[in-house]
């Protein structure tokens, strides 16, 4: 029984506006409740909505970046459902004429660089959020975050596994940041994502299609991959038990539970015609002119995907450091920096990527934002590179007091006594005292045995407290034991 998993990904995003996108109230997350609202985002009758000019650059902006065909008209609808969120009643989104169709997200999976197409973009409000309070039994609803501007992008199914899920969200997040059109912070909710999940099994010479199931409440890149796997393990275990039949049942949204690491029901999946989309009588179609194409154009900078590719070919980076170089814009700018300071590009990055990232990891800050300035991290990594340092010597001493805001790594060097010693008279003098107390390993080497030569390096560097480059140490053995 043969499978592909078929993924296609709903991705919402909040726009870095400063109002919102269709009244003139703030867009600010962490707010008292129903503090930044009017008759506009709280849907009092006869209050009027106007687009909000910024967002919509955005989004052409990120229409833009992502390839996508720009319509020459698009229009916004009214699209009908009820929750205690939405006091209108309908939110205002887009629906047959969107603001931009096609384009792609490239993607870097472990199965390599792929592409991921686009069906389409458009604009739409965000809803309030419902806090809801067990211990009191009671619900609230706060309407701040109403009308906040949204875009939704909505891609084909062409993710086929978990990880690819989880290495889309991570490309869109970074092209976001590139663009500067959105924080991409999953947790504060400005990037949410839906993965619509299912299988085509191949059985018995027939191929199956499993119902399509949309996942909400995914909050973190992690818990995209978690979900989807998930996902997967459930539709295999449910074809196996009810066989053909499962593929006949209705497709449904379901939820993900982080602490059960499983999906759970929410309802039957609705189709456009449940929302009863018409055109918003208050605001006219809108013409998306050479201006506005030219002013979203001019905000796009070099984008993760084209500098990933600059970084293999001008630093002979492979594509899986490029990507994790590239996948922030201060990181990537960082990098850069620090080669142009004069730090050799692959070592470089195994630095940052390695023990920088880690650091961050653990005080939750930005790589770039650790304090340790460009040329201090090309010192290190010259001083590493040229075998004046130990590496082990660099990442336990050295690292650690840049970190803490040291200035200059050749003058803790000195301080710390960490350079290498390669006076040939001192390291001569350790190995004639080796090879003098390790006559066994001395006469297995003069006979032949190249791995007698461990136990004489381990004691030369012992004696030289890790501080020996371990070539010249060879060197001067060698020449010690051939008598030269
Ligand atoms: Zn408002
Ligand atoms: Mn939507």
């Amino acid at each position: 029984m043969n499978h592909r998993v078929v993924v296609g990904m709903e991705v919402h995003l909040q726009l870095r506006t400063k109002s919102k996108m269709f009244c003139r109230c703030p867009v600010r997350f962490g707010a008292p409740p129903n503090t930044l609202v009017c008759p506009v985002c709280l849907g009092m009758p006869g209050s009027l909505p106007v687009p909000n000019r910024d967002a919509m650059i955005l989004a052409l902006s990120a229409a833009t970046a992502m390839g996508c065909t720009l319509a020459d008209e698009t229009k916004f609808d009214r699209k009908n459902y009820f929750y205690p969120d939405l006091p209108k009643g309908y939110q205002i989104s887009q629906y047959d004429r969107p603001l931009a169709t096609g384009g792609a997200v490239e993607i870097v999976a472990e199965s390599g660089v792929k592409r991921v197409r686009l069906r389409r973009l458009h604009i739409e409000e965000d809803v309030g959020k419902s806090l809801h309070d067990d211990e009191a039994g009671v619900s609230r609803v706060d309407f701040n975050r109403a009308g906040t501007p949204l875009v939704e992008i909505v891609s084909e199914p062409d993710i086929a596994s978990p990880e690819e899920a989880r290495a889309y969200l991570q490309a869109l997040r970074a092209l976001v940041q590139y663009l500067g059109i959105s924080d991409g912070n999953m947790q504060e909710g400005n990037l949410r994502c839906e993965p619509n999940v299912n299988l085509h099994i191949d059985a018995d010479g027939r191929r199956y299609e499993t119902p399509i199931v949309e996942v909400k409440n995914v909050n973190s890149v992690r818990n995209v991959e978690r979900a989807v796997r998930s996902e997967v393990a459930r539709h295999l275990a449910e074809f196996q038990a009810k066989g053909p039949a499962f593929c006949e049942e209705p497709r449904s949204t379901r939820g993900f539970d982080d602490a059960r690491d499983a999906t759970f029901v929410m309802r039957g999946k609705e189709a456009a015609h449940d929302y009863r989309y018409f055109p918003e009588p208050d605001i006219p179609p809108i013409r998306i002119g050479s201006a506005w194409r030219a002013e979203a154009l001019a905000r796009v900078p070099e984008l993760p995907d084209s500098r990933r590719r600059r970084f293999v070919a001008q630093y002979g980076l492979n594509d899986y450091d490029a990507e994790g170089i590239c996948r922030e814009r201060e990181t990537a700018e960082y990098f850069e920096s620090v080669v142009k300071a004069g730090a050799a590009p692959k070592p470089a990055a195994n630095w940052i990527l390695t023990e920088l990232a880690r650091e961050a990891n653990e005080r939750k800050a930005t790589i770039a934002g650790l304090g340790v300035s460009a040329p201090r991290l090309a010192a290190l990594v010259g001083l590493v590179e040229s075998g004046r340092v130990a590496r082990a010597a660099a990442l336990k001493e050295l690292l650690p007091r840049l970190l803490r805001g040291d200035a200059d790594p050749a003058a803790l060097v000195a301080e710390l006594g960490l350079a290498m010693i390669e006076d040939d008279a001192l390291l001569r003098e350790a190995a004639r005292e080796a090879v003098a107390r390790n006559p066994k390993a001395a006469e297995d080497v003069r006979s032949g045995k190249e791995k007698a030569y461990g136990p004489l390096m381990g004691a030369v560097m012992r004696k030289m407290q890790g501080k020996a480059n371990p070539d010249s140490v060879r060197r001067v053995l060698k020449a010690i034991l051939e008598d030269r």
